[in-house]
C-alpha cells in the first residue's frame, strides 16, 4: 500500500535553502516530502486529503542549534549545581521538550545536559515514549579542573551538574570513550574558561593542543562530532586546528580565526538570543543595567566579523540557548532569526536558511531536514503571515496554524496541567523567568508571540 498522501495547495513556500518563496503546492506522502510545485500537483492520487492553504506560508520547522532541555529554565549556574535532582530534571524535561515542539521548533541540539540525561531524552522520543522534536545529543561537556563558565565553583574532579572535571590525557580518554557508548552524537568541550582572579583577560583556554587533538581524533574515529565553546580568537584557531566541527559562540573572532574555521570546515553558534533577550527585554525583570551593557557590547562587537563568517560561506546557525530564566522553553526558538537580521544584517530568508536548512548540520541530519524538498522529512510549518518579509511571526502562537514532525501534525491544542513551584528548585539570578508574556505586560499589551504561562 502507498503513504498516505496529503496535498497542500496554494501556500507561500518558503523551502529554507534563501530561495524566494513562491506560491506552490506541496504533497506529504508517509514522513516525507514527496513532490513540491507542478511534480506536487501531478503526483497526487486523485483521491488524496487536501490542505488550502490560501493565504499562509509553508516553512520548514526550525532547528535550534543550542538548546540545554534539562535544565529547566535555571536562573543560573547555583541552580544547576545545587538544586537540581536527576529523577525531576527528567521529568521536567518531558514537559519541556514538548513545549519546544508545539512551539514550532521540530529540532534542536542539546549541547550538554544534566545528569547525562541527553541520551535518554533523545530516545525516549525517538520510540515513542515521549513526544518531542528530534535530538543530536551531547552528554557532560568537558572540562579541566580549572573549570568552564562557573570558574571557581567546579570542582577538581569528578560531575558537576553538566559538566565533567578531566585531568589528564588517559581521563579524557576514557571519558570520550564513555560517552561514544552510551550514544551522544557530539563530544561538548569547554574549550575556554573564565578565572575569576583573572577576569580581565576574558576567558582563556584551559586544554592543551594535544588534549583537543585527542577529543576529535578519538570522536572523529566513531563518527562522532566535536563542539567547542570558544570565546575569543585564539580559542576559535586552537579548536579548528585540532579538529572541532562546531565552534559554539565565536564572539571576539578575528580574521585570522575566521580563517581557521574556513579553512578547517567548521560551523558557527553564537548562540545570542539569551544576551538578546536579556539588553532588550531585561528591564521587564529588573536586570542588572550593568550586565545588559556587557551584552549589549558582546553582541554589538560580534556582530560584523559573524555576518563577515555568512558571506565567506560558513554556516551560522540559529541557537537560542532556551532553558535559562531568560529564554525560556517554547517562547525564544524564533528570536535567534530576529538578532541575525537587526544585527548580523541578515535578510529574513537568509535567516530562516539558518534555522533551518544550515541547523541541520547540528541535528546531524543534512539533507535529511531543514528543507521543503522531494525527499526531505516532512519537518513542516503553517503560519499565518510572510516569514520571508518579517521573521518574528514565526514566534507569534496565534499565528501558528500547524507543526508537523515526519508528516504528523502535532495536536497544538493539548495543554500540560497548571504548573507551580516545586520545592528547592529556583533561585533567582537574572530575575524571574522572562516569558513574552512577561514583556507583553511590560509593553502594555502589544504580542511577541508564544505560549501561556510558565513557573
Ligand atoms: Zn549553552
Amino acid at each position: 500500500m502507498n503513504p498516505q498522501q496529503l496535498l497542500i495547495q496554494n501556500a507561500n513556500v518558503i523551502d529554507g535553502t534563501g530561495a524566494p518563496s513562491r506560491l506552490a503546492s506541496v504533497l506529504v506522502a508517509g514522513d516525507k516530502i514527496q513532490a513540491v510545485g507542478s511534480a506536487a500537483d501531478t503526483l497526487a492520487d486523485p483521491s488524496v486529503q487536501r490542505l488550502d492553504a490560501t493565504g499562509l506560508s509553508l516553512m520548514p520547522g526550525l532547528i535550534d542549534g543550542h538548546v540545554h532541555s534539562t535544565f529547566d529554565n535555571a536562573a543560573g549556574h547555583d541552580e544547576l549545581f545545587y538544586h537540581r535532582r536527576p529523577g525531576m530534571a527528567a521529568i521536567t524535561a518531558v514537559r519541556n521538550v514538548r513545549r519546544i515542539l508545539t512551539s514550532g521548533c521540530t529540532g534542536f541540539f542539546d549541547a550538554d545536559s544534566l545528569f547525562d540525561l541527553g541520551v535518554d531524552l533523545k530516545e525516549a522520543i525517538q520510540h515513542g515514549v515521549i513526544e518531542g522534536p528530534r535530538m543530536a545529543v551531547g552528554g557532560y561537556a568537558l572540562m579541566t579542573s580549572v573549570g568552564g563558565a562557573a570558574g571557581r565553583l567546579m570542582p577538581d574532579s569528578g560531575t558537576m551538574a553538566y559538566a565533567v572535571l578531566l585531568q589528564g590525557k588517559d581521563q579524557i580518554i576514557a571519558e570520550v570513550r564513555r560517552q561514544i557508548k552510551i550514544g551522544c552524537d557530539w563530544i561538548k568541550v569547554h574549550v575556554t574558561g573564565s578565572l575569576s582572579n583573572r577576569r580581565s583577560e576574558g576567558e582563556m583556554v584551559t586544554f592543551t593542543m594535544e588534549e583537543l587533538r585527542i577529543v576529535c581524533d578519538i570522536a572523529h574515529s566513531f563518527g562522532v562530532q566535536v563542539a567547542g565553546h570558544c570565546r575569543g580568537a585564539h580559542s576559535i584557531k586552537v579548536a579548528c586546528e585540532a579538529g572541532f566541527d562546531q565552534i559554539i559562540h565565536a564572539t571576539l573572532m578575528d580574521d585570522d580565526a575566521l580563517d581557521a574555521v574556513v579553512k578547517h570546515g567548521a560551523f558557527l553558534v553564537p548562540a545570542m538570543t539569551f544576551q538578546a533577550n536579556l539588553m532588550e527585554f531585561g528591564d521587564a525583570i529588573n536586570a542588572s543595567p550593568t550586565l545588559q551593557e556587557i551584552f549589549r557590547r558582546e553582541i554589538e562587537g560580534s556582530a560584523a566579523m559573524l555576518a563577515k563568517a555568512y558571506k565567506a560561506g560558513v554556516p551560522v546557525l540559529c541557537g537560542t540557548e532556551s532553558g535559562f530564566s531568560v529564554t525560556p522553553y517554547g517562547d525564544w526558538h524564533y528570536r535567534e532569526m530576529e538578532v541575525f537580521v537587526k544585527h548580523l544584517g541578515l535578510s529574513p530568508l537568509q535567516a530562516i536558511q539558518c534555522a533551518t536548512q544550515s541547523g541541520a548540520l547540528a541535528l546531524r541530519m543534512k539533507d535529511k531536514v531543514g528543507t521543503i524538498e522531494a525527499g526531505r522529512l516532512a519537518d513542516l510549518l503553517l503560519i499565518d503571515g510572510d516569514p520571508s518579509k518579517d521573521v518574528s511571526v514565526v514566534g507569534r502562537r496565534d499565528k501558528l496554524r500547524m507543526v508537523m514532525l515526519g508528516g504528523k501534525p502535532i495536536d497544538l491544542l493539548r495543554t500540560d496541567p497548571d504548573r507551580t513551584p516545586l520545592p528547592e528548585w529556583r533561585v533567582h539570578e537574572f530575575g524571574s523567568i522572562l516569558s513574552k508574556e512577561v514583556v507583553q505586560q511590560a509593553r502594555g499589551g502589544q504580542p511577541v508571540g508564544g505560549h501561556g504561562p510558565q513557573s
